[in-house]
């Protein structure tokens, strides 16, 4: 029953990014949304009830852990429950947990953590977790209050990213106040969270903690391997034509570690528009640095980015698409796109390969099924 993904019958799906296209025009990413469509209206109503359950979960309700309950569950020699967001969370807390916890995402291939709704479904696995690790700094939109809520009522509730100083955080100037949540672009920030996980989970089960040290120690050893695969790879591409042009801003983290200059359509949030004039803007820097290759995203539809392909061409000037990147989820599960290793292993080597710079098909590790430069299928059918 924890393990079986099942559509909840009261809620529009919201799994498919396809159907997340609910937009008639633009809005302003860090403001809340001034710009509710009659289909949002609607899912916006159904959820309210399932958030508004979610959260009045005390510690005392029947059907969440108490407390005390929570210092028995982590006691027993029985494994305990977490549930995660993003398959990149999930990933990382899989791995540091080991056998200790059966952990759950929510959020499979293809869905885009900005729009995301809990189903009914979802909203039981989160009643009945023991610990529940999320992204944080808003990466999950609305869904973010209901965890924060959480965790004030005493539930075992924390963001991933809550052991990084602030400093080490993009603050871009056009979203003053917020932070860019896609940090699991910079592998060694990726690494530190998976050490935050370690510890936290070492305090809720002491007599377990060396194993949670060892699991995530194990880990930052081939994040730093990843890490370096990826600064060797994009700075052997050609300076003039190292520019990384995506659908929306989830590259920032990454631009800066691996010097690879982004651009992006959109803004750090799927949930807002981009503009005729960012539209424009973008199209005149594609055509006058000559970048001959442009990249989607699989948990975004491609026709984002189809407006400035088609601004390019009518300028005269040349650009295909680069190839599928995983940028707010990973790839299919059960293949190796579908971890983080493998997610960014396929980014490094599909960015590097279409920009000509030098990287192996296969990637760092051989293991790479798609050949660079060709569309993936982590998409799920609309
Ligand atoms: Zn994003």
């Amino acid at each position: 029953m924890w393990n079986e993904r099942q559509k909840s019958p009261g809620c529009p799906a919201s799994d498919s990014p396809r159907r997340q296209t609910l937009y008639a025009g633009p809005v302003t990413h860090a403001g809340p949304m001034t710009h509710v469509g009659p289909v949002r209206l609607a899912r916006s109503v159904c959820l309210s009830g399932l958030l508004l359950v979610l959260a009045g979960c005390g510690g005392g309700g029947t059907d969440s852990p108490s407390a005390a309950d929570s210092a028995a569950v982590f006691q027993s020699s029985q494994p305990y429950r977490i549930v995660t967001t993003v398959g990149m969370v999930t990933d990382i807390v899989r791995t540091v947990a080991g056998d200790r916890a059966e952990v759950f995402g929510l959020m499979g291939p293809g869905v885009d953590p900005h729009l995301h709704s809990p189903s009914r479904d979802d909203v039981n696995r989160l009643l009945q977790a023991d610990v529940v690790i999320y992204g944080g700094l808003n990466l999950e939109g609305k869904m973010t209050r209901v965890f924060e809520d959480m965790a004030a009522k005493g539930r075992v509730v924390f963001a991933i990213t809550d052991g990084l100083p602030r400093d080490v955080l993009r603050s871009p100037p056009e979203f003053e106040g917020h932070f860019d949540p896609h940090v699991w672009m910079d592998v060694s920030l990726w690494s530190r969270c998976a050490e935050h996980v370690a510890q936290r989970l070492a305090e809720l089960d002491p007599p377990h903690a060396a194993g949670y040290a060892e699991r995530a120690a194990a880990l930052k050893q081939q994040l730093k391997q990843l890490d370096e695969y990826a600064r060797t790879s994009l700075q052997s591409i050609p300076e003039q034509r190292r520019v990384l042009v995506t659908a929306h801003d989830a590259f920032g983290y990454f631009s800066t570690a691996y010097g690879i200059p982004s651009r992006s359509v959109q803004g750090l949030s799927t949930e807002s528009e981009a503009s005729v004039a960012d539209i424009n803007a973008l199209v005149k820097f594609i055509s006058e640095r000559g970048i001959s290759a442009v990249f989607i995203e699989s948990s975004i539809p491609e026709d984002r980015i189809e407006a400035v392909l088609e601004g390019v061409r009518s300028r005269g000037g040349e650009v295909r698409i680069g190839g599928e990147l995983y940028s707010d989820a990973m790839g299919p599960e059960g293949q190796y796109e579908g971890t983080y290793i493998g997610m960014i292993d396929h980014n490094v080597t599909t960015i590097t390969r279409a920009l000509g710079g030098q990287a192996p098909t296969g990637g760092m590790n051989g293991k790479l099924r798609q050949a660079a430069g060709k569309e993936s299928t982590g998409k799920p059918n609309p």
